[in-house]
């Protein structure tokens, strides 16, 4: 019988109720991606252990591995708890993998069972492979393989692959977030961190109307779809802003320079209002320190007393290379975005605009109306296992 183990990193160390809960969440989150997939399971957790019985244990190792809080899965030949039914399986392991020459390392653990210890149990099984394949040898700092033996209450477990999940905490474990989420590259990673670190999500887009490229809200929808398979079954809502009539007040303006600094402050401002109906505890942007203008610390400064709540910058100290590394393994990097430029930048952005400048400004455009009335023309669009469900 083969089984998948579950292994959780972080939960581990938290207190036993807060371990139980986490640990539930992440199960019912388990639970749900195999749905998704289509995949009968039974899921048993035994002292603390995640293991996951079903007719397809690979697909379901495969889902399973892209949960959030999950470190890593293994593919288990579950046996009984013995010597004997322990040394079986590893062996028939062992063979698959074992070429003449070739060395190898048994790593054991064992815990609620008695008669026998960790060693004597890694040294049996070792030579039970050795007999099967006595052309091996035996290298316990630097072997060519490694199978691993467990010896637990409710039976032994052999495996000898590791798949790597994303880690993190479960999603749900945390309160909800917003996060502003634009047709680039950038703010999807940032809202990738945060629900990895188990924050609860929900997207809002800035439409710039005739001011944007035409491809910005296709490629947001996109962005928004790819981000919702990472939490299969959750339905993860975007909320779209128009915001033209902004766009329109401040391209009148005789001063272009000011314009990313504007826009900038208005989306927190904007962003801010819908978060606090919603009861969000914060924002979340792609914000990455020397960027682009608008993410200079002194406009940062001047940028951020715009929001009514926290703002969280997961992004803020990577380099753009790193940025680009994460969104391809998310699967959100998009090679031919088309047209998403921003037609309002202008040529020379100011790097370090003076607050009380800006207030001034802010005040003869009554941005606070502005805001009030742009939150109120939101579009809802709800996203569920990859898919937008259309609007609402
Ligand atoms: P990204 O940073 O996602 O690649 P970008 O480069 O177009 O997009 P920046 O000018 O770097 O955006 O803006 C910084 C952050 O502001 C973005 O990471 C995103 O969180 C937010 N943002 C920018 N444009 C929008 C928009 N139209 N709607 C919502 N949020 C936006
Ligand atoms: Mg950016």
């Amino acid at each position: 019988m083969e089984a998948v183990m579950v292994r959780y990193g972080e939960i581990f160390l938290k207190s036993e109720p807060v371990k139980r809960r986490f640990i539930s969440i992440m199960t019912e989150n388990i639970r749900l991606a195999l749905e998704a997939e289509g995949l009968s399971h039974r899921i048993e957790t035994p002292r603390g252990r995640v293991l996951i019985f079903g007719d397809e244990p690979r697909r379901i190792a495969a889902a399973v591995a892209g949960t959030f809080g999950v470190v890593s899965v293994s593919v288990c030949t579950v046996t009984t708890a013995d010597i004997p039914g322990i040394a079986a399986a590893a062996v028939e392991h062992a063979e698959w993998h074992l070429r003449p020459g070739m060395s190898f390392a048994v790593r054991a653990r064992r815990s609620g069972v008695e008669g026998f210890n960790s060693q004597e149990l890694a040294a049996e099984v070792g030579s039970a492979v050795l007999d099967r394949v006595p052309e091996a040898t035996v290298n316990l700092t630097t072997p060519d393989y490694e199978v691993f033996v467990e010896a637990r209450e409710f039976g032994g477990l052999v495996y000898d692959e590791k798949i790597s999940g994303p880690g993190g905490l479960p999603y749900g474990t945390q309160g909800e977030v917003m996060a502003l989420l634009s047709a680039g590259i950038d703010s999807p990673v940032a809202s990738w961190l945060m629900m990895r670190r188990g924050c609860l999500m929900v997207h809002v887009h800035m439409h710039s109307g005739r001011f944007g490229g035409a491809d910005s809200e296709k490629n947001v929808l996109q962005n928004h779809a790819r981000l919702s398979r990472w939490v299969p079954g959750h339905p993860v809502d975007l909320l779209v802003v128009d915001m033209e009539p902004f766009f329109e007040a401040i391209t009148a303006l005789k001063e272009p320079r000011y314009r990313c600094i504007l826009c900038k402050r208005f989306m927190l401002r904007v962003a801010s209002i819908l978060a606090e109906e919603r009861g969000a505890y914060a924002l979340v942007n792609g914000d990455n320190l020397g960027q682009v203008a608008s993410q200079t610390l002194a406009n940062m400064t001047v940028i951020a007393p715009a929001a009514t709540v926290p703002v969280l910058r997961p992004l803020i100290g990577f380099d753009k290379e790193e940025i680009i590394e994460r969104a391809r393994a998310i699967g959100t990097f998009e090679a031919h975005p088309g047209s998403v430029g921003c037609t309002v930048a202008p040529r020379y952005p100011s790097t370090a605009a003076p607050a009380a400048t800006i207030a001034q400004i802010e005040a003869v455009l009554d941005v606070e109306s502005l805001a009030v009335r742009a939150a109120g023309t939101v579009r809802r669009y709800r996203a569920k296992n990859g898919e937008v469900e259309g609007e609402r």
